[in-house]
């Protein structure tokens, strides 16, 4: 696997992987790397393309009360992650590239940023666009990989593609679940036992709601029970939603691509999970082997 840390060398990887007339495929993260990243990496590898993995913390997307500092760092295990799936190229960049002295342009999206994660995070969409963008200006990859499991970043980038014209096809990858139903997060090792415990009843109120939607019964009272109960169990919930699930509007019935969303903190941690609307059958639980 390559490692490239400074532009110069991004640029020479990137024409060697192309040489052969390969396509590049890339899978931006930041970093301590789960199975939900490796089946972003393997769907990348799994399209044909070269799989590119960028691994940066991106400030602008974390709000200063947010938790940049104490977010897990393991860059020695991420590259043996990244080496371990076959990965072609890991860009690591430093604070200095992406964000040069006195720059003036960040990207606002409107539209799909509008609500939930972007009214509870003021600046953090504009944050995940400005970068999406630069690495998409870095590594010129003719896919990139981002996973449902942030489903409204998910759209995000697509309508920034759409809308800027950019030379790339954005791929959907389902969520990676821990055997209990919790969705795979980076956060997730900031739960107590005791919250751990707790934390897959998120996951299983969306299945519950999308269920009974299936089966026929009225969103407003689903959604209204399911917010109940959570906060019941100890969850402070921020939202839990139907949604279009391209624009994020909040929609009263599971219409086609309707999606189930939810946002809700467990002591320090936010959990954030959902689940297509109205055919749960189609989503079953996916059970990964932890070892
Ligand atoms: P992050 O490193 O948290 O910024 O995530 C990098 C990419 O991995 C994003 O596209 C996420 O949506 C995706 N991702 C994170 N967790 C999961 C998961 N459990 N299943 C699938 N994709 C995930």
């Amino acid at each position: 696997m390559l490692v490239a840390r400074t532009l110069a060398d991004l640029r020479a990887a990137c024409a060697d992987l192309r040489r052969p007339a390969q396509a590049l495929a890339l899978v931006p993260t930041m970093g301590a790397l789960h199975q939900g990243h490796r089946a972003l990496v393997r769907a990348a590898t799994a399209s044909g393309a070269a799989p590119v993995a960028s691994i940066f913390v991106n400030p602008l997307q974390f709000a200063a009360n947010e938790d940049l500092t104490r977010y897990p760092r393991d860059e020695a295990g991420d590259l043996a992650t990244l080496r371990a799936e076959g990965c072609a190229l890991a860009w690591l960049p430093d604070l200095a590239t992406m964000y040069p002295d006195g720059e003036a342009t960040t990207i606002t999206v409107a539209g799909p940023a509008r609500h939930w994660e972007g009214a509870a995070r003021p600046g953090h969409f504009r944050g995940v666009a400005t970068v999406c963008a630069k690495l998409f200006g870095q590594v010129r990859p003719d896919q990139a990989y981002f996973g449902e499991k942030d489903w409204q970043q998910l759209q995000v980038i697509r309508r920034m593609v759409t809308d800027l014209l950019l030379p790339l096809r954005v791929v959907g990858v389902e969520t990676v679940r821990e055997a209990d139903g919790l969705a795979m997060s980076s956060r997730n090792r900031f739960l107590s036992p005791q919250q751990r415990t707790q934390a897959p009843m998120l996951a299983a109120a969306l299945r519950d709601v999308a269920e009974r939607l299936a089966a026929g019964e009225a969103a407003p009272a689903l959604l209204a029970e399911a917010r109940a109960v959570l906060q019941r169990l100890d969850f402070a919930v921020d939202y839990f939603a139907l949604v279009d699930g391209e624009t994020l509007s909040p929609v009263n019935s599971a219409i086609p691509g309707a999606r189930l969303i939810a946002a809700a903190g467990l002591g320090t941690v936010r959990l954030l999970d959902n689940i297509a609307a109205g055919q749960a059958a189609a989503y079953p639980r996916k059970i990964v082997d932890p070892a």
